[in-house]
């Protein structure tokens, strides 16, 4: 019996890492999985394809009746052969459609639809349930959908440094948006993302926190690999992990 619980516990481990936009979670979460031989869920896409579906379906992202319908009635599927994971909406892959600036202005009003909310948790847990060995992301994944994850994480910066970081990912893609936007866009995302009441987002109570703000992406990688290989360690999983690092040292 004992035997048997070691083993399921070393085949599930589950990395939750929430915070504000504009902290760079998808990037270093999908860095890190890859580093620890993990598996990387972007919960966020899941939401900004019922936006992106719901705009081109010609559905006013506040009428919460049919946004809903829709969230029930599509299907969302990655395709985890490629990595990062490709996310598809009843079939059609959603690729950056579901960056633009359209999208994330729909998927602020999209994600305050408890209803749609309570349809992504339940997908996300059916994933995790397949995929037990993950790093996932998004705003609430360590406070409600997965609080009894390995590790929890929450990122934060602080808005102008998000702002600004944005403000350069766009530009190096060539696109200019006038930088006092962004912050703006940024500030009403946090108001909206921590008020609403179904999986707001907050720091999940215990949660290891890095602030992003004076690191590069590799630093911040470090940082959260150290964290998880020292909760791995805590909980003897620690042969279970990639082995890339050379971390074997947690001293943060
Ligand atoms: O992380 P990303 O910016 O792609 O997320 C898009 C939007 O989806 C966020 O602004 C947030 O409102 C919402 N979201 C959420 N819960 C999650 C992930 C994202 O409400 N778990």
């Amino acid at each position: 019996m004992q035997l048997m619980m070691t083993l399921t516990a070393a085949a599930s481990i589950i990395v939750t890492i929430d915070g504000p936009a504009g902290t760079g979670k998808s990037t270093v979460a999908s860095s890190l999985a890859r580093r620890l031989g993990l598996e990387f869920l972007d919960t966020g896409a899941m939401y900004r394809a019922i936006a992106w579906r719901a705009l081109t379906s010609n559905i006013d992202p506040r009428d919460t009746v049919a946004v809903t319908e829709l969230a029930l009635a599509s299907t969302l599927r990655f395709d985890w052969k490629v990595d990062p994971p490709e996310l598809f909406i009843d079939g059609v892959a959603c690729g950056d459609a579901i960056r633009t600036p359209a999208v994330t202005a729909a998927v602020a009003i999209v994600a305050c639809n408890a209803d749609v909310r309570r349809a992504m948790v339940r997908q996300q847990r059916a994933i995790a349930a397949a995929h037990p060995r993950l790093v996932t992301e998004g705003r609430d994944q360590g406070s409600a959908v997965f609080p009894d994850a390995t590790v929890r994480i929450y990122l934060d910066a602080a808005p102008e440094i998000r702002a600004q970081r944005r403000s350069e990912q766009l530009s190096a893609k060539g696109v200019h948006v006038d930088a006092a936007e962004i912050l703006q866009s940024i500030v009403s995302r946090d108001a909206s993302d921590r008020a609403r009441s179904e999986g707001p987002l907050v720091r999940p109570e215990g949660a290891d926190v890095v602030d992003t703000g004076g690191l590069d992406v590799e630093r911040v990688v470090d940082a959260l690999e150290v964290i998880v290989r020292r909760h791995a360690r805590a909980i003897h999983e620690l042969p279970t992990l990639g082995t890339r690092s050379t971390d074997e040292d947690e001293t943060p």
